[in-house]
């Protein structure tokens, strides 16, 4: 007998801490019981280099903060069934976008983060991503279809809305604390 598919899932760390991330790896043993039904085709939890084609859960951690995440973004979403914008960076910003108010120029932003609060031979990388004027928000740029709060998602919010998208069935947040 043909064994069932797995669902391809895939996760994106944009500009955000990787706390995220450590909450979903914190499902422990749950993690073994969504293996039994995932396939993890992307994420930096895995050494795949290219975003593949026809996934079909996509969590990504973070804000949009510069032209390589905003390219990143844009390809995840046009190849991903459904996108969930994993983490207050990715809702609203959060603390990626402190640095929308202190400074639009990315040139003083670089210069604050490398220079000024640097001590050992500080100086501005010429090889990074070019930043976006602003950090934004996932939904500012592209369509998110579910949202999952927290700054981290406590491990059981993270398993309970995957287990109910692996179910075909719509997460129901109301009255779940995004901190477990
Ligand atoms: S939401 Fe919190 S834990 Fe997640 S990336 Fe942002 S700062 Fe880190």
């Amino acid at each position: 007998m043909e064994k069932p598919k797995k669902t391809r899932l895939a996760t994106i760390w944009l500009s955000g801490c990787s706390g995220c991330h450590m909450s979903f790896l914190d499902q422990d043993e749950q993690i073994i019981e969504l293996a039994k039904n995932v396939e993890l085709v992307y994420s930096p939890l895995v050494d795949t280099k290219t975003f593949p084609e026809d996934v079909d859960i996509t969590l990504i951690e973070g804000a949009v903060g510069n032209e390589e995440q905003l390219s990143l973004l844009r390809q995840a979403r046009e190849r991903t069934k459904i996108l969930v914008s994993l983490g207050d960076c990715a809702v609203t910003g959060n603390v990626t976008a402190l640095r929308n108010a202190w400074s639009p120029s990315e040139r003083t932003v670089l210069q604050r983060a490398y220079v000024e609060t640097t001590d050992v031979n500080p100086q501005i990388p010429t090889d990074i991503p070019k930043l976006l004027k602003q950090a934004r928000p996932l939904h500012e740029v592209v369509q998110v279809d579910y949202f999952l709060p927290g700054c981290p998602p406590s491990a059981d919010l993270i398993n309970y809305v995957l287990t109910e998208l692996l179910a075909s069935r719509t997460p129901n947040m109301e009255g779940r604390s995004k901190y477990g």
